[in-house]
């Protein structure tokens, strides 16, 4: 599975609709101080399925939509879309008959988030799941916030543990063991 596109709109500094191509390999990005760059991040993460609003760097969810300036109002919704390259076909399965996915949520003042992949409603729990055993998760090690380094040198044992679990790639075995128990 490999990252190809990604959308916003309405997404915190990203107001007006933009469309950015992954390429393959390394990608960076760069920027002056407050230009967004952590803001793209933070897109990637949320339509992974993060739902902290610390992760986000606000105080509730909703922090995530454009909250105006001095010479634009604020934005209903914030919206981000994620295409992924899946003709290696390692998308779980419930979503591995198709050779992209197009994985997207929206949020609006008032009524929550909702996912679809590729044009499908689903649970935020269901795009989750999709990321669980992919390394590429909200919560993956892979995505290395700024100041996160810091974090991990601090951090008490048992959070250092959970993180190098994830980065094991064996915390979608947990996720699915309660997910399971629940049943
Ligand atoms: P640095 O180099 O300092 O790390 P950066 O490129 O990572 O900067 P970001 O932190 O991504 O910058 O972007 C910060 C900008 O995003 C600020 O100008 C902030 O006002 C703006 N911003 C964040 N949330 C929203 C929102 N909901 N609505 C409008 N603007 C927002
Ligand atoms: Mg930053």
């Amino acid at each position: 599975m490999r990252f190809t596109r990604l959308r916003l709109n309405g997404f915190k500094s990203f107001v007006d609709p933009t469309d950015l191509t992954i390429a393959e390999g390394l990608t960076g990005v760069v920027g002056p101080n407050g230009c967004g760059k952590s803001n793209l991040l933070e897109a990637l993460r949320w339509v992974m399925g993060e739902n902290r609003p610390t992760a986000m760097r606000g105080e509730g969810m909703e922090d995530v939509i454009f909250a105006g300036a001095a010479t634009r109002p604020a934005r209903p919704f914030a919206e981000v879309a994620l295409s992924i390259d899946n003709s290696d076909r390692l998308a779980p399965s419930g979503f591995n008959d198709s050779d992209t996915l197009d994985i997207s949520r929206r949020i609006t003042r008032e009524a929550g988030s909702a996912y679809k992949v590729n044009g499908k409603e689903v649970r935020a729990r269901d795009v989750q799941m999709l990321f669980a055993d992919a390394s590429t998760g909200a919560h993956s090690p892979a995505l290395v916030r700024q100041g996160q380094i810091a974090e991990l040198i601090n951090a008490k044992p048992k959070n250092r543990r959970r993180i190098l679990e994830e980065a094991a790639g064996i915390s979608g075995l947990y996720q699915r063991r309660h997910e399971a128990e629940l049943r």
